[in-house]
């Protein structure tokens, strides 16, 4: 199935744009929920988390304290690449079984962190990367987490360059006091796109 693999930095508007593909009957693969489910109750990452980690990093109802793996990343990180090798394979498995199984012309793969990642670039056909003015991320973000722009400035110097997403993608889209009916029109223009190379 031919995917498009859609990035940008945290309130860049992806999840906005990808609600406006999927509004076209293309089907999200959206790798944020599928990192949550190898780490929930049951999830396929957690006995190799406990193994490698301890039981204390395992919450009452089996699923990642993830608070507590939060400060252990944070500021640690051999830990954070150690609990990336049990984790990114598995969400590879998992984002790759529901491209194969996805209905619809194509599909789109929401990837956060597509270009500090990996070779996701090497696994998708295309690169859509959302760009916006770091102000704007921040202004966004702080709205919808209620974070202090601290907080929000401190997740934005851990993700890749806004130059770094921008190099990387194939197609653009600029979310900068852009109405959601310029959004719409955007959109409209590369699904069109996305049909026919889809279709080739
Ligand atoms: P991301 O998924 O990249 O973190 P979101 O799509 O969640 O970003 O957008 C961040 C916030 O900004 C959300 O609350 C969203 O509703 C808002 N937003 C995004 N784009 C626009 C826009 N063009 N106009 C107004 N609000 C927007």
């Amino acid at each position: 199935m031919f995917a498009v693999g859609l990035t940008g930095g945290i309130g860049s508007g992806k999840s906005t744009v990808a609600d406006l593909f999927a509004k076209r009957g293309v089907t999200l693969v959206d790798t944020d929920l599928i990192a949550h489910r190898v780490t929930a109750p049951g999830g396929p990452a957690m006995p190799d988390i406990a193994a490698e980690f301890g039981a204390s990093f395992v919450a009452s109802d089996g699923s990642l304290d993830r608070a507590r793996m939060r400060a252990l990343v944070f500021s640690d990180e051999n830990a954070r690449k150690r609990l990336e090798a049990i984790t990114h394979p598995l969400i590879r498995v998992e984002t790759e079984r529901e491209r194969q199984q996805a209905q619809g012309p194509y599909v789109i793969m929401v990837v956060p962190l597509l270009v500090e990642s990996g070779n996701w670039k090497t696994r998708v056909d295309r690169v859509l990367t959302v760009d916006c003015s770091v102000e704007t991320q921040i202004a966004r973000v702080m709205l919808r987490n209620a974070f202090t722009r601290e907080q929000v400035q401190a997740i934005i110097a851990r993700q890749a360059s806004r130059e770094a997403r921008l190099a990387a993608a194939d197609d653009i889209i600029v979310n900068d006091g852009a109405s959601l009916e310029a959004l719409d029109l955007d959109v409209d223009r590369l699904h069109r796109i996305y049909l026919s190379l889809a279709a080739a």
